[in-house]
């Protein structure tokens, strides 16, 4: 695998670093989980979308650039090193996007994907339920069909809806055949939160924010169009979902690079000021710094199994154990080398914050961990 980067790619590079530095928004920015700091985000995702960068690697009828993935990566690369935050947008781009090309009709596509890549429309993923995180197969929310009206009624509740106050779309998982077992009989459907029928009820973050929501759905009517890749097909679409939000597109390289080299930053000031005591932090700094070097280059191998026209099977869950532990892991080296300096409001201790949660959202660790063992290990199941 040569990794050097071609004239073109370095171009792109080049011309991504510049645009994202003449344009990006004063920073940091306000959270963009608050009723305040939302907007700013949401005009910021649209400035981008403006110039051309919000997807790079879609086609350009949808708003990209034909990027491949590899110039993908770049951006991200560039966009973290530029000091820009996580995207209110990311669960619609990261995680529906990919599924509606591989899913979706021409229809679906044309009417979804442009306007969720200018952040026209904001879409959240309400799959967990009060009683169905883990479990997933074990939801309860309903669809039933109103074939006069040439559609389907769904009744039920999500929760831990990640943006749900904010958002204006949701993409969710209903049961359609009560009959069937468990992973059958379920249905992906695409519905507009404006629906009458549809109750949002923001829930606050760890820090406060408004971050997730409750979403109740009371007879609210959703057209046979917005069925997601057919009825009672709903897992095998929900998998691919579960592909991208553990695999290649939810947290790339980038943003793990991003926050290893302010570690390094950090340690190198802190160590300029004699304030280092423990000597092995510094060996942890530069563990840290290993750690997210190997996620680069093995990233760079999946993009190479996946450009030669491979799929992303059940190592996503690889993937997902790995980025979620580390994130922790250089949270928690930068509140060691911060000691009593920590701010409570700083993003060292904010990132921490969000980082206790990788472990558990996009399916939590000791699940990827039962996937690794039975799909990719071949044990025996428990
Ligand atoms: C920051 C964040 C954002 C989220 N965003 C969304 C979102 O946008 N949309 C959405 O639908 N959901 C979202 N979630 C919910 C998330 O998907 C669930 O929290 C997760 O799937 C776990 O489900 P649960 O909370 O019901 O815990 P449970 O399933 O009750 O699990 C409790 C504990 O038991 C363990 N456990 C359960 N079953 C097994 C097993 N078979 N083997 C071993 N251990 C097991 C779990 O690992 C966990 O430690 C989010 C969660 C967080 C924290």
């Amino acid at each position: 695998m040569d990794l050097s980067e071609t004239p073109g790619q370095q171009a792109f590079r080049l011309e991504a670093r510049d645009w994202l530095e003449a344009n990006k928004p004063p920073l940091p920015m306000p959270p963009g989980d608050t009723a305040d700091g939302f907007p700013v985000h949401r005009d910021w995702e649209r400035r981008l979308f403006e110039g051309g960068w919000a997807v790079v690697s879609w086609p350009r009828e949808f708003g990209g650039r034909d990027a491949s993935l590899w110039e993908w990566l770049i951006f991200e690369e560039e966009y973290y090193r530029a000091g820009l935050p996580q995207r209110v947008a990311q669960n619609g781009i990261f995680l529906l996007a990919p599924t509606l090309f591989e899913f979706g009709t021409e229809d679906q596509r044309s009417r979804i994907l442009r306007r969720m890549a200018a952040v026209e429309d904001l879409w959240c993923q309400g799959w967990s339920e009060p009683d169905a995180g883990s479990d997933l197969a074990g939801i309860k929310s309903r669809a039933t069909r109103d074939e006069e009206a040439g559609g389907w009624r769904l009744s039920g509740q999500k929760t831990w809806t990640t943006r749900g106050a904010f958002c204006s779309h949701l993409f969710g998982l209903f049961r359609t055949d009560p009959e069937a077992e468990r992973h059958h009989g379920m249905t992906y459907f695409l519905v507009d939160l404006a629906s009458a029928g549809v109750t949002v009820r923001p829930v606050d973050k760890l820090d406060g924010d408004a971050g997730f929501a409750e979403v109740f759905f009371d007879d609210v009517f959703v057209g046979d169009d917005d069925v997601l890749g057919g009825v009672n097909e709903g897992w095998n679409v929900a998998m691919a979902t579960t592909g991208s939000e553990r695999g290649l597109t939810l947290r790339s390289p980038g943003r793990f690079g991003a926050v290893v080299d302010r570690l390094v930053d950090l340690y190198r000031r802190k160590d300029a000021l004699g304030l280092i005591d423990d000597p092995a932090l510094r060996a942890e700094v530069a563990g840290c710094w290993m750690e997210a070097e190997a996620y680069r280059l093995a990233t760079a191998m999946t993009v190479t199994r996946l450009s030669a026209g491979h799929r992303m099977g059940p190592e996503s869950s690889l993937n997902k154990v790995w980025w979620s532990e580390m994130d922790i892991h250089l949270h928690e080296t930068a509140l060691r080398l911060l000691g009593d300096d920590a701010d409570l409001e700083g993003p060292w201790l904010k990132g921490f914050q969000f980082a206790l949660s990788g472990p558990i959202y996009a399916g939590t660790n000791e699940i990827q961990r039962n996937v690794i063992a039975e799909r990719v290990l071949g044990l025996p199941r428990r």
